[in-house]
């Protein structure tokens, strides 16, 4: 069986189908590429044969290079891996570049043979590398179908060429959106923009694409880049227009990743020398900082955890081996913030929904949500009316518990307060079958304890949304001490039906995410208070590759909810409790009515519209600024305050798979992507390293940077997270 299959007809057109057995989208491995360059080989050297079509024999032509090759290029890469990734690269190189020349003269650049890239589907990274070295690529009219490189994505970039032909072909400016923020189109988009040349419809690509090939010219299949006096559409870097386009991208990179992506810069590297030099240079430039690229221990991590982990959790890794559980009918209730969007994402996915509040206005603002952002689809051309019309027909917003009858599936999310909790579930559980499935979206409630007002605690179970749950990808499952198997089987096949990844943890304060970033908001407030300016708090996090920093957070998610949330903890936790430092900034902070965003005021100003503005100065005539702040030392204990619950998350069994712990820090709270999250981040530094910056932490600062043992332990032996010496699993 092979990857790809080689027919001629009587025309003497060449059809090239890429047909991966086994698989429902086509992916590319070296062997693959090899049938490939053979097969061009072939039709080039037939005398017999006028030209060639590639296709697909899928729906769709290709996802890309798969990726689990890609994540081990550098360990298999022999004993001079950096030299084996090139070499790989450049022999890639060489056979897309000899599907682009296709046997012409290269000095009369006559005598070629036209290929053209058929595609009836989604064609991404190096299925649209491949297209874009042929000399013609038509699509089908298939507007589900996506166009694009979005290799930026999973911290590498377009390395087969397509950094170097989408810049020539569109210019550096018009080429950004495609390479640097990986942006997918669907084909006439594609063709808008100048990715493609050609949109057909479905039945009539092969047909459209001999035609092509049989009519073609010499001229038609040469690529300007090969064509005397090509100039870079745009300018060329040392052009008054260029200039302005590159000092542009390079700033406005540096502004959105300050610095933190290894994958952004080498891009954005690859990009401007590649635009000095002619074209065969420029792909050499390319395949070299792809290499840098591949060398950096970032894009493997990137890989793994925001492609092959979050994919094999979405896919059910950590399911329970039961019956399929999924849902069919969900009862909501309390249409609140979260309420609502949890009524939303699931009438998405076709599930009907009964959304329950106590008074019939509120549930039907709770419905309103929906409507809302189904508009603003429709505005964005991304929804239909019909589709509105259907998606809320699903919701039936209510106080009647006796509409929850045939429920299978309940997600409560009332007001956070036991009482109020226990009654609704009794309430619901009169009504809903023996066999349902019920599910507290609460963030600070043990699920256990909630779990004694449920007669049936094994099938009690906590479903914890992030907010807005209509954008947050992550949702957090959570196992009480009596949650049974169905129970974790019906959540995560709910999760995977509303289309988020799911991560299961044990029951314990705060579960995994808020665990670990209410440290990190706190050690921001901590800094603050002791005097470190404030912006160097935000901007330590920024470099570090966050999306926000802890003061920015903390005004995000308000104050007074953190005032809250630390008075029910000091009561839970008594003289146990670590944060008595914190609360007096965040209490004061409250007292001085400085909410947050909400109260347009907090550590920031706001403007009347609600714009942040500067830091508020108020804030250091209470705690002022003192000299001398390392930002080594910030940086390293906003990250360790972090990566240390993690492992205590993880010592403790409150987290039973390091890959749920990296993928669930990236997806909840924007955890460094670039080091593909904290166990991620403590391989690339190293056990060793990771236990001498908490020993220099908590002689200055206490135990709360003490190193946990299993750190120690590792460093010991010299193991690692993941890799060839991972730490043997408990
Ligand atoms: P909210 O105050 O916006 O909504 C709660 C809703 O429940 C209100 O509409 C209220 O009228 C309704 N309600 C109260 N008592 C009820 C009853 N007896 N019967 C029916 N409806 C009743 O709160 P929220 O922010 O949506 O939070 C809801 C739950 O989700 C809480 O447990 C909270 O901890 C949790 N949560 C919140 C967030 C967040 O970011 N806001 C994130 C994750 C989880």
């Amino acid at each position: 069986m092979t990857d790809f299959t080689y027919a001629v007809d009587a025309d003497g057109v060449a059809t090239i189908t890429w047909d991966v057995p086994g698989k429902s989208m086509n992916v590319m491995s070296m062997t693959g590429f090899m049938e490939l360059d053979g097969m061009i080989d072939r039709a080039l050297a037939d005398s017999a044969v006028k030209g060639v079509i590639i296709t697909s024999g899928k729906k769709d032509f290709a996802g890309g290079m798969d990726l689990n090759i890609l994540a081990k290029m550098k360990s298999e890469a022999g004993d001079t891996p950096a030299k084996g990734v090139f070499d790989g690269i450049m022999s890639m190189h060489h056979g897309l570049r000899k599907i682009e020349r296709a046997g012409m003269d290269p000095k009369t650049l006559k005598g070629g043979k036209p290929i053209v890239a058929a595609l009836p589907g989604t064609a991404l990274g190096i299925g649209l590398e491949l297209p874009l070295a042929c000399h013609r690529i038509i699509a089908a009219d298939n507007p589900k179908a996506k166009i694009g490189l979005p290799e930026i994505k999973v911290g590498i970039f377009p390395g087969g060429g397509g950094t170097t032909r989408v810049v020539r072909k569109l210019g550096a400016m018009m080429a950004a959106p495609v390479i640097l923020e990986g942006k997918m189109f669907d084909p006439k988009k594609a063709k808008a923009n100048g990715l493609i040349d050609e949109v057909v419809p479905a039945d009539e690509l092969l047909s459209r694409a001999k035609d092509w090939v049989l009519s073609a010219k010499d001229a038609d299949i040469v690529k300007p880049w090969d064509q005397k006096g090509y100039k870079l559409p745009g300018g060329a870097p040392y052009s008054p227009q260029g200039f302005q386009t590159f000092l542009g991208a390079a700033a406005m990179v540096h502004g959105q990743t300050f610095g933190a992506f290894p994958a952004a810069k080498a891009l954005l590297s690859a990009v401007y020398e590649g635009a000095m030099v002619p074209f065969d240079t420029a792909l050499k430039i390319e395949a070299r900082w792809f290499t840098h690229v591949i060398m950096n221990p970032s894009s493997s991590a990137m890989i793994r955890s925001l492609f092959i982990n979050k994919e094999a959790l979405e896919k059910g890794a950590n399911r329970p081996k039961v019956a399929d559980e999924a849902v069919k009918k969900v009862g909501v209730l309390g249409a609140g913030m979260m309420g609502a969007g949890i009524a939303y994402v699931s009438a998405m996915a076709g599930i009907e929904v009964v959304l329950i509040d106590a008074a019939q206005e509120a549930a039907d603002r709770g419905k309103a949500y929906s409507t809302g952002l189904l508009d603003k689809a429709i505005g964005r051309k991304q929804s239909t009316e019909e589709k509105k019309a259907e998606v809320l027909g699903r919701i039936t917003a209510t106080t009647d518990y006796a509409a929850l009858a045939g429920c299978d599936l309940i997600v409560e999310a009332v007001f956070e307060d036991p009482k109020v909790k226990a009654e609704v579930t009794a309430k619901a559980e009169a009504v809903i079958p023996e066999d349902a499935i019920f599910a507290t979206n609460t963030s600070t409630l043990p699920i256990s304890s909630l779990a004694t007002a449920s007669k049936r605690p094994e099938q009690f179970i906590g479903i914890h949304f992030f907010s807005p749950v209509d954008k947050m990808l992550l949702v957090e499952i959570i196992k009480g001490a009596q949650t049974g198997e169905r129970a974790v089987a019906k959540a995560l096949d709910y999760v995977r039906q509303i289309r988020k990844t799911p991560i299961v943890v044990n029951d314990a304060r705060f579960f995994y995410a808020n665990r670990c970033i209410i440290p990190y908001i706190n050690e921001g407030m901590r800094l603050a208070a002791e005097g470190v300016p404030l912006p160097m708090i935000d901007h330590a996090a920024r470099l570090l590759g966050f999306p926000v920093g802890p003061l920015q957070l903390v005004d995000e998610t308000s104050l007074d909810l953190g005032a809250k949330i630390a008075k029910a903890t000091k009561a839970a936790m008594g003289n146990d409790y670590p944060d008595d430092a914190v609360d007096e900034v965040v209490f004061w902070m409250v007292d001085q009515g400085r909410l947050g965003r909400k109260s347009k005021s907090g550590f920031f100003n706001y403007d009347e519209a609600g714009k942040r503005q500067d830091y508020w100065p108020g804030f250091n005539d209470r705690y002022p600024v003192k000299d001398g702040a390392d930002l080594d030392t910030v940086q390293n204990r906003l990250m360790m305050a972090q990566v240390l619950e993690a492992v205590r998350a993880l010592e403790d069994g409150v987290l039973t798979d390091i890959r749920e712990g990296d993928v669930g820090a990236i997806l909840g709270w924007g955890f460094a992507p670039w080091s593909g999250g904290p166990f991620g981040w403590l391989d690339i530094i190293g056990a060793a390293k990771a236990v001498e910056i908490c020993e220099t932490l908590e002689a200055a600062h206490g135990a709360r940077f003490t190193a946990p043992q299993m750190l120690r332990d590792m460093a010991a032996r010299g193991e690692t997270f993941y890799g060839d010496n991972a730490r043997k699993a408990a």
